[in-house]
Parts: C-alpha cells; structure tokens; sequence
C-alpha cells in the first residue's frame, strides 16, 4: 500500500507539473478520475493529491524566492491519511479496504500521551520504519495577569519576571560556532563529494548542538510565563541582518558573528510551546528600550565606572543595561497590550486591587544568573 501510494503521489506530480496545478481544488476536479487505475481506498487518493499538491506549492514558493529546484519527486514508500483509522488503546488500525484492517501496535509514550485530556489525534504518517501521529489539542488562551520580558543579545538572554531578573549565558552558542568554524576549515581533501558530506555532517551538529542549548532555556521561560500567568513580551526584530551587510563598514568577523547570531530559534521555540500552554506572545517595538530608566522613566546614562551598566541620575541607581532592556520590553508590553489607555478607567471601577505595577517591584540589584 505504502509503495501505491507513493506513485500516486509521483503521478500526481507528474500530472501537476505538466498543468502547472497546485492547487488541491482544482486538481481533485480535473484529475480525480485519473486515478481511477489505482486499486486503493478513495480516501487514500485525496490525502496523495493534498500531498502531491502540498509538494507542488512548496516548489512554486522556492521559486518565487529565486532558488533553483528540482522537480518535486517522492522517493521512500509511505501512506498519509486524516480519514477513517481507529486508536483503540495501544492499536492503531489503518483500513485497506473491505472492513480489512492493519493494526500497528503504539508503544507506551504514545499511549500515554495520546490519552491526555483533550488531545484528539488528527492524522497519521507511515514508513517502514517510521509512525508519526500528528494530534489536536484545543486550548484557552490565558488571560495574563503579569509580563515577562525578553531581551536578546549576542552572549545572553535577559528575562524580567514580576519578581526578578534572570540572565542566561548564552555565550557557548558563540563557542559552538567558532569550534564548528574552526573544524570546517580545517578539511584538506580535495574531493567534493566528501566535502559535501562532512559539511553537512558538521553543520547539522552545530544546528543540533544550538537547538539543544535554546530548548533549555525556552523551556524554563515558558514554565515560569505559565507559573505567573504572564504573557510573555519579544523585542521586534525583523530587519536586523540589514544593519550588518556587506558595505556598512564593518569588519568581516564582526559581521560573521552577528549574522550568525540565532535570535530567531529561541522565539520559534518560545512560541510553540507557549501556544502550547495558551500564553500569550506579543512583540513590541525596540526602539529606546536600553535609554530610558524603568522606575522613573528618565535619560539613563552610561555607567562610566562599570562595563555594561547603566546610571539613572534621577534615582541613583545602576543597573545591568540588558535587564534595563528586558524591564522596558516588559513595561511596553504591558501597557500596550495588557492594559490599553482608553479603557484603563473602565477596567479599574470593577477591580481596583486587582492592579499590580509590574515595574516598580523588580529590584534591578538583585539578580540571578544561571
Ligand atoms: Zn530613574
């Protein structure tokens, strides 16, 4: 079934190139009756075209980004379908037709997983030597009650939580990179096909190596978001890799080790687990997050006896530039997003102590670091 399926699959393809179709609307109604020479279940035949077409599409995208492709073309035998299998406990069954079924035998995790509460499994991917259940879990979005910030830099990640600062070292990732760097370019044999292949050897374990690191983290920020019921609060950043292209006058080390920097990971990782958990993710704008004061919310100066630090003459106090960052994202977020201007006063009448001031409580000076 799982070798049918793929040439449907390639046939379809094949079909859609030649009519330049990706869409599943338009070739289910001009093509469905091609596939009529296939003795499979009908059902099976609409998940190969959505296939077929999902594969197409992805094609015309690259291309519409100026990549050169090649023709989508499935190699490995394998069976997708939203329609008609069966979880009975720790059996999968997959119909064949002629009320026939496959029973695959799920392990334990996946059991257990599969019988937490709401979670309905949608549809499934097989292989033979691979099961992937893809699953559904309807969720409430929290409403949030406090904010934490983020604010990230090249050697470490800042959070502002209602109660304290936390920063994250991130300066390993650098180490990661410039070991993977200084491995590459240490390769000496003059054969390409090799080279290709260690190349893509060592740049998979960095990536992993990376993504492993970055889990840790997003991990512990989204279980301290849903612990305080906080939404949690990024800096914007779309558009930095413009500030270190070729020509700005910067020297090329510099340049490397910015464009390198995976600021966007940490927020790919944040999002999906917080969606997880239905806590919010919101953006704001940078802009001026590292000049104002978060107390007092005057000039703040540099401190010119410390590194990294900076002084509010207003108040006195000197504080780690990205924890001022992080607890200005975080005021920004919560003032845009939790508490807007123009209904504060409404939203004050029926609870007035239910209003927490999210900035003053954090002490700048006490500040832990992992
Ligand atoms: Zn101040």
């Amino acid at each position: 079934m799982m070798d049918m399926f793929k040439e449907i699959v390639n046939h379809c393809i094949r079909l859609g190139l030649d009519n330049n179709i990706s869409t599943l609307k338009k070739f289910s109604s001009m093509f469905y009756h091609e596939l009529d020479i296939y003795q499979i279940q009908s059902k099976y035949k609409l998940t190969a075209m959505s296939q077929a077409c999902g594969r197409l599409s992805q094609m015309k995208d690259s291309i519409k980004k100026g990549k050169t492709v090649r023709s989508p073309f499935v190699r490995k035998p394998f069976l997708v379908s939203c329609y008609g299998f069966k979880i009975n406990g720790m059996l999968l069954s997959i119909p064949t037709g002629n009320r026939n079924y496959v029973n695959v035998i799920l392990n334990d995790y996946t059991t257990k997983k599969l019988s937490e509460d709401g979670i309905k499994p949608r549809s499934f991917t097989i292989t033979p030597d691979l099961l992937s259940i893809c699953i559904r879990k309807e969720i409430q979005e929290i409403t949030p009650q406090n904010v934490i910030g983020i604010d990230r830099n090249l050697r470490n990640v800042t959070i502002s939580t209602p109660t304290d600062s936390i920063m994250y070292k991130t300066g390993k990732l650098l180490s990661i990179k410039e070991n993977s760097q200084f491995v590459r370019a240490s390769f000496r044999r003059n054969d390409r096909r090799v080279k290709n292949k260690f190349f893509t050897q060592q740049r998979n374990r960095q990536s992993s190596r990376i993504q492993q690191f970055l889990h840790k983290i997003s991990k512990d920020i989204v279980s301290r978001a849903k612990q305080s019921i906080a939404a949690i609060i990024f800096e914007d950043l779309k558009g930095i890799r413009k500030l270190y292209r070729k020509g700005n006058g910067q020297g090329n080390r510099f340049r490397r080790k910015l464009n390198s920097w995976s600021f966007y990971e940490l927020q790919r990782q944040i999002q999906y687990k917080a969606a997880w958990d239905g806590i919010p993710v919101m953006f704001v704008d940078p802009k001026r997050t590292s000049k104002l004061c978060p107390i007092c919310g005057e000039q703040i100066q540099e401190d010119r006896l410390q590194l990294r630090k900076l002084l509010c003459n207003n108040c006195g106090i000197s504080m780690d530039r990205d924890v001022v960052a992080s607890m200005n994202i975080a005021h920004k977020g919560w003032s845009r997003f939790c508490h807007p201007r123009g209904l504060s006063g409404e939203a004050m009448k029926g609870n007035p102590g239910n209003f927490q001031p999210v900035i003053l409580r954090v002490d700048g000076s006490k500040l832990a670091s992992t």
